[in-house]
């Protein structure tokens, strides 16, 4: 399966990943993830990508599509992915379907975890990665077993330098102009799955679970 995972900043899509990833044996893609890893081993990707990250904007579409398009020729993505956290432009989205088409490959659906925005301004507070395999948690909703370590490596949990309150804002402002064309992008195509993503982790991921086997039988 090719799935993509759109949603505003803090709906969900790096938690309900790992399951997704885990039930359906499909490699999870996280462009967000790759630039912390980039951006804390202090390598040149890492550089590029830190200062539009701070700030809260997007990493231009030159920087980003390169990294998503090299990392989609390995060899463990031939049969499937779970992209999360691209496309985030109707850019991205283009060179994305292009491709796909081009290689005679399809794309299942793009899973947009809808959140209105005053809850993820309730929740970003919360927020907690490990720096090692990027987890998320957060201290009220999704807390660790163990207080400050990740429960899969055992590393410490940190807050992310982008979750402060202004630069979630701008993220916010970021996904309405930038990100949620690509709503009515993937509608247009026949291909986009709403999942309410306000309700509990367990029940987003059985509505999500629900969903894509339905899509699977309809192959
Ligand atoms: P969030 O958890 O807010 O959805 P991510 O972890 O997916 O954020 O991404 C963190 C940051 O990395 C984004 O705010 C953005 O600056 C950058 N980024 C991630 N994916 C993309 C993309 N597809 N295009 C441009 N920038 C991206
Ligand atoms: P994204 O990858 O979309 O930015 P995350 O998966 O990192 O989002 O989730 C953002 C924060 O919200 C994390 O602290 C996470 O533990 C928490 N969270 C995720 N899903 C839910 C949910 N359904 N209800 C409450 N909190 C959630
Ligand atoms: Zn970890």
């Amino acid at each position: 399966m090719r799935i993509i995972l759109l949603g505003p900043p803090g709906a969900g899509k790096g938690t309900q990943a790992k399951f997704i990833s885990e039930k359906f044996g499909i490699p999870h893609i996280s462009t967000g993830d790759i630039f912390m890893r980039n951006i804390s081993e202090g390598t040149e990707l890492g550089r590029k990508a830190k200062n539009y990250i701070d700030q809260g904007l997007l990493v231009p579409d030159e920087v980003t599509i390169d990294l998503v398009m090299n990392r989609l020729e390995q060899n463990d993505v031939k049969e499937g992915y779970l992209l999360d956290g691209f496309p985030r432009t109707v850019h991205q989205g283009d060179v994305l379907c292009r491709m796909i088409s081009e290689s005679g490959q399809m794309l299942d659906a793009a899973l947009l975890i809808d959140v209105p925005s005053s809850y993820i301004k309730e929740r970003m507070p919360g927020r907690r990665i490990c720096k090692f395999c990027g987890s998320s948690y957060h201290l009220q909703f999704n807390p660790p077993d163990e207080e400050g370590l990740c429960d899969h490596c055992g590393h410490e949990l940190v807050q992310r330098r982008d979750d402060h309150v202004e630069a979630v804002e701008e993220r916010l402002k970021v996904y309405e102009e930038q990100t949620m064309p690509l709503i009515d992008y993937f509608e247009k195509k026949k291909l986009l799955v709403r999942i309410d993503g306000t309700r509990e982790i367990e029940e987003v991921t059985r509505e999500i679970v629900e969903k894509l086997r339905a899509l699977e039988k309809n192959e």
